[in-house]
């Protein structure tokens, strides 16, 4: 209930919404996979040039740095070599040299010179001047060697600079010298003081070159891990140990020494470049970032396109669908059976399809594949419970004359009546199917413990199916019986597949329409056997055309005692069964379409021997006849072979005579008569063989362009005996004669008969009183002694 709720609300019950939330997804699960690899890909490089960037600040830094205290310790070296080196030391010149060098290098808050006592003596500005430094770190470090000391506040210059505006104390690095004499005893001291904010401002420029301005934090520890400086605008010196400072997981971080060129203690810092993880890595979240929204706006698009193509593509599906619902609709369905509204196309679609699946389009019953699938269930259950079951395959008697005279649509109208008919029997156990056409089957399980006593049921049954069929059923246009011919056969018997059973069936129903009709048979091995014989006999005239083929010529004799001609009747001379009557293969060869190779080596034979007549001064004025069958004439390849033969063989064409059957009316006769017209035109005469057998109607007779009429043999064996017989041949001379064609009698076997036929205005005869059909040297030796001599 709920289900069905949800489905009915839900926007994915149509397929082009599936389609488009299906395309969508897919669009965002791409963007994902795409970002992800494209982070994988860039992260790493962009982790590495953020390192790259902060190690490059960091060593620029330290090289400024080392380069400027470098320049500073050497300019002050230079300065105190200068000075010891002169022979009288001349303090005006000294402090003159001081003040030139402060003035280019603004770095130096101070120089100053101290004598070995450590008095200034001399000193820029000639602030100190007079003071005691020998307590300052600076001088005794001098005196040892030189010194580059850390940074420190201002101690004796405070007093002569100018404190700094932001109030912050001033702060100074020492660098010192000492003067050496020539045996290299150190006479003084020279030391520059550099303005500590030099510093910061080698730190703050590299920084803004690097465009870091905002985001790094440079730190400058001593040699004892104290902190000297701390770069950043809001920070102040950390309070967290050097080492702490350089592995906090929270920072990317680049260091590099700063080390002095001076031997004692000269400084060893660390330079620190650090900048925050999230902001070194700023980029790649950037990148993130760009990746989701393109993500975001591909699986829309995805979304967007699938809709539109969906629009196309589910087209086809949904229309399918309409198609199978209504069929759903419209097909026979039992009333009890509840019909299911599906709820999307492609349920509808999987329901249609399944009852197309198994079943019968037009009737609903069951189809062939499903029945042969129950069958074969049916057949393993039957075995092992010795229970034995049938198959009865119905077939309409005259659904094609139904069909042809008051249309398909009424043929439709009968089976789907035919059906809800049988459906009465589902009752009784029957499962139904239609297979095709106007068969129907029904099978029957559990019939009983013997194959007899099921069989016995199972005509019962057939009997009571071939009685529902027989009473009429009432179709739109009229009412109409559904006569049927039905075959029986047992299931769980000694057949084993469910295709044998339904063969057999089927064998059987073919036989009960040739016993009559409206008949029931039960199959029995036989009819098998004769299928198989059959088969086997199709086979070997296949292989006997035209080598097996043998002509024999029966005369054909005129009142006067002449021989008028001869007819040529074909036999199979078959390799096991020795000569087969034509009575026997011409109705297989017609079927199977063997006729027309025959028909053609038939006619070939007759011109033949047309030929070897016509040079033979006796026999040059014989005709020959020649059968030929409807299916043959009708080919309408029919007229060009006899002219081909004809052309080939060189026979004259006025000695040919072609005997027809009425059936060849069957077909379109303007045709055929346009044929025989065509045929006539070349010479060839026709005769209407079998003559008083047939349907054909006297008006068609007279459009026929015949020459000779044939009575049926039927109507002479009896003819002395048979007033009826009498009647007719007498009705079809006086026809013949009307008609202005000759009358010729066939089956003509005793003087009796061939004198009441004369008497009756019959002027032609063939049979056996004048010759039995023989092969064509006996044929020749019989006429020589009997008319040529
Ligand atoms: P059909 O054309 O009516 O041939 C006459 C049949 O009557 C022949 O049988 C012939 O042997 C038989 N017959 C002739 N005289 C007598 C008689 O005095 N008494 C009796 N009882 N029978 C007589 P056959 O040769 O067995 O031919 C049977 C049918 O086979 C023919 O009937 C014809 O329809 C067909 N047939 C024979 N040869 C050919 C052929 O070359 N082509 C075609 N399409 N059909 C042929
Ligand atoms: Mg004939
Ligand atoms: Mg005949």
């Amino acid at each position: 209930m709920i289900n069905r709720l949800l489905n009915r609300v839900s926007p994915f019950r149509s397929v082009r919404a599936r389609f488009s939330a299906v395309m969508g997804g897919s669009g965002i699960v791409l963007g994902l996979a795409l970002t992800m690899f494209m982070e994988w890909h860039l992260e790493e490089g962009l982790r590495g040039s953020a390192r790259d960037t902060l190690n490059a600040v960091a060593d620029e830094i330290a090289h400024e740095l080392n380069e400027d205290i470098n320049n500073r310790q050497r300019e002050v070296e230079l300065m105190a070599d200068m000075i010891a080196g002169r022979n009288a030391i001349d303090l005006q010149s000294i402090r003159k040299s001081m003040d030139e060098l402060q003035g280019r290098e603004s770095t130096y808050a101070w120089i100053g010179l101290a004598d070995a006592r450590g008095q200034v003596i001399a000193a820029s500005g000639g602030q100190l001047q007079g003071v005691d430094v020998s307590l300052r770190p600076w001088f005794a470090a001098g005196l040892r060697g030189g010194f580059v000391g850390d940074p420190h506040d201002a101690v004796l210059l405070a007093r002569y600079l100018a404190p700094r505006p932001d109030g912050e104390p001033l702060r100074f690095l020492d660098v010192a010298a000492p003067l050496l004499d020539k045996r290299g005893i150190a006479q003084g001291v020279l030391a520059g003081h550099l303005h500590w904010d030099w510093v910061r401002q080698v730190v703050s420029d590299t920084v803004a070159k690097r465009r870091k301005k905002n985001t790094v934090e440079v730190l400058i520890a001593n040699r004892k891990g104290e902190w000297l400086l701390s770069f950043n605008r809001h920070t102040k010196l950390p309070g967290a140990s050097l080492q702490a400072v350089q592995s906090d997981a929270a920072y990317l971080v680049a260091t590099q020494k700063v080390v002095a060129a001076v031997p004692a203690d000269g400084l060893g810092w660390t330079v620190v470049v650090r900048e925050s993880i999230d902001s070194a890595h700023a980029p790649i979240y950037h990148m993130r970032k760009l990746m989701l929204a393109a993500t975001t706006v591909l699986a829309a698009l995805f979304a967007l396109l699938s809709w539109l193509v969906a629009g196309r593509v589910v087209r086809p599906i949904v229309e399918l669908a309409d198609a199978a619902r209504s069929h759903a609709r419209d097909a026979a369905q039992s009333p009890e059976q509840p019909r299911k509204r599906a709820v999307d196309e492609t349920l509808v679609l999987g329901a249609a399809m399944d009852q197309l699946a198994h079943h019968d389009r037009l009737t609903g019953l069951f189809n062939r594949s499903e029945l042969l699938a129950r069958l074969q269930q049916a057949i393993e259950q039957a075995r092992p419970r010795r229970s034995f079951g049938a198959l009865l395959l119905a077939n309409l008697d005259n659904f094609t004359v139904l069909n042809n005279t008051r249309g398909h649509e009424a043929g439709d109208q009968l089976l789907v009546a035919v059906a809800a008919r049988l459906r009465q029997l589902e009752d009784e156990g029957a499962v139904l199917a239609r297979i095709g056409g106007d068969e129907f089957l029904v099978l029957l399980q559990d019939l009983g413990r013997s194959p007899g006593l099921a069989q016995e049921r199972a005509a019962a049954m057939a009997a009571t199916v071939l009685e529902l069929l027989a009473t009429p059923f009432a179709l739109e246009d009229g009412a109409c019986t559904g006569h049927s011919s039905i075959g029986v056969a047992v299931v769980g018997d000694d057949a084993t597949t469910a295709n044998e059973v339904l063969q057999g069936a089927e064998l059987a129903m073919l036989e009960a329409k040739k016993r009559g009709k409206g008949q029931v048979a039960m199959f029995d091995q036989s009819m098998r056997d004769a299928l198989h014989e059959r088969v086997q006999f199709e086979q070997d005239l296949k292989n006997a055309i035209p080598g097996q083929l043998v002509a024999f010529y029966q005369p054909q004799v005129h009142l006067s005692s002449n021989l008028q001609g001869a007819e040529l009747l074909v036999r199979w001379k078959h390799p096991v069964h020795g000569m087969v009557s034509p009575a026997r293969f011409i109705p297989l060869a017609e079927e199977t379409g063997l006729i027309l190779p025959l028909g053609r080596w038939v006619l070939e034979t007759a011109c033949r021997t047309l030929c070897e007549w016509a040079a033979h001064p006796v026999r040059s004025h014989l005709v020959l006849a020649v059968n030929v069958s409807a299916r043959e004439f009708s080919d309408p390849g029919y007229l060009q072979g006899v002219r081909s033969v004809l052309n080939a063989t060189g026979a004259n064409p006025q000695r040919l005579k072609l005997e027809l059957t009425e059936s060849v009316l069957a077909k379109d006769v303007d045709e055929m008569v346009d044929k025989m017209q065509a045929l006539k035109a070349l010479g060839i005469s026709f005769s209407l063989d079998d003559f008083g057998t047939g349907f054909s109607s006297l008006g068609y007779l007279k459009r026929m362009p015949l020459d000779q009429l044939k009575i049926d043999q039927s109507f002479v064996c009896e003819l002395a005996t048979n007033a009826n017989d009498a009647s007719i041949v007498r009705a079809v001379v006086a026809l013949g004669q009307g008609l202005g064609l000759q009358v010729i009698a066939e089956g003509v076997e005793t003087l009796e008969q061939r004198n009441l036929l004369a008497r009756y205005g019959c002027t032609c005869y063939q049979g056996y009183l004048y010759g039995r059909p023989a092969p064509i040297q006996e044929f020749e030796a019989t006429i020589e002694r009997a008319w040529e001599r």
